[in-house]
């Protein structure tokens, strides 16, 4: 429909045009200094940790399991309420991934259930900071403390958000960004792992590269998972707009509070002491909020030229590349209710106005 108000709105201006120009006029493309500018430019926004570029969040996720040593007859805990790619790189390292429920205000993994799936193979737990809101890393780390386990973070909705002004990406052993097109920062493809550990950062530098740290010298098996140079300089650009697209799509999130306040229609919680990047604005339409659910609501939001999304409209569990049959009802609540509305930092003032008027149905 002409004028509708899109879910998600990536933006590319001048700058990373000259930066993509830079790289293409110096006729080196590949891994170079690019990338490691950025990777040095990222641990900014991650409390100086040591940051690893490579081509995707998954590729990350995938080679920071391999890096902490987790295979076979590991388990590793991780919210069914995500990405499927959070639980898609356990299995493909050959360990399980061992699907608990969330919690219902924020819809993250939720710390009760972690404990009671703990087992003698736990290896690690994978929190999700779903939609740019932390998960209880306060508790989660007491957990694994406790238990002896590794935290590796998927903060690949993530950037810039933070728990008692510590950020993401700074709780884990290992945590991972997307820098995925409709990701707060985008890179057009990429990822950065992070981590605190030199050991770990040497390995995830030589899995992404065949193994290898001098050319032919390969000391293990790995992959080619390594960013481009060209990828690398639009990161740089979009980092640096990072911080101000956070505070406008936290700007956006407390219009929309406002505006939607009353209406019956469960707007976004924020737990204490939590920053919020709003990756997602989603908020919660149960059957008794509004006739026909979730689905009638977007149809009324899709008429009125709204555009949203269902993330996640089935539990990572029960897609057929899973199967599972497990009782994890806050997961199936959220699957059923929740519906992300436009946060991005390109809607105008007249756009939320037009959101909320579709959501409170003025
Ligand atoms: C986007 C995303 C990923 C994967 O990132 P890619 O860069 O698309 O590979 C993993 N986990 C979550 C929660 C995500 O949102």
């Amino acid at each position: 429909m002409a004028g509708t108000i899109p879910a998600a709105a990536p933006f590319f201006g001048a700058e990373e045009r000259e930066a993509v120009d830079r790289v293409l006029r110096s006729g080196m493309v590949a891994q170079g200094p690019e990338v490691a500018a950025f990777e040095q430019e990222f641990a900014q926004i991650v409390a100086g940790r040591t940051s690893v570029a490579v081509n995707s969040g998954t590729s990350g996720l995938h080679l920071a399991l391999i890096a902490m040593g987790i295979g076979p007859g590991d388990e590793v805990i991780v919210p069914s309420f995500s990405f499927a790619a959070t639980a898609n790189v356990v299995a493909l390292v050959g360990a399980t991934p061992v699907f608990v429920d969330v919690e219902p205000d924020h819809f993250c993994i939720d710390p009760a259930a972690v404990e009671a799936a703990i087992t003698p193979r736990t290896a690690a737990i994978m929190p999700v900071h779903l939609y740019g809101h932390p998960a209880d890393m306060v508790r989660l780390g007491e957990i694994a403390e406790r238990h002896g386990l590794a935290i590796i973070e998927d903060a690949c909705q993530a950037h810039a958000a933070a728990l008692h002004g510590t950020p993401v990406g700074a709780f884990g052993k290992t945590a991972v960004f997307s820098l995925y097109p409709t990701k707060n920062m985008t890179s057009g493809e990429g990822g950065m792992v992070v981590t605190d550990d030199p050991e770990i950062a040497r390995k995830l530098r030589l899995l992404r590269n065949q193994g290898m740290e001098k050319r032919y010298e390969n000391e293990v098996v790995g992959f080619n998972m390594r960013m481009t140079d060209l990828h690398a300089a639009i990161g740089r650009v979009q980092l640096g707009r990072l911080a101000g697209w956070t505070e406008q799509r936290r700007a956006n999130a407390a219009y929309l509070d406002a505006g939607i306040a009353g209406s019956g229609i469960v707007t976004p919680a924020v737990a204490a002491g939590a920053t919020h990047v709003y990756h997602q604005y989603t908020v919660r339409v149960s059957d008794e909020a509004f006739p026909g659910g979730r689905d009638a609501f977007a149809a009324r939001l899709t008429e009125r030229g709204v555009g949203s999304g269902v993330y996640y409209p089935v539990p990572i569990h029960r897609l057929p590349s899973f199967g599972l049959t497990l009782d994890l009802p806050e997961t199936e609540r959220a699957a059923r209710e929740v519906l992300s509305l436009p946060v991005h930092p390109s809607l105008s003032e007249g756009d939320l106005k037009t959101v909320v008027e579709a959501v409170v149905g003025q």
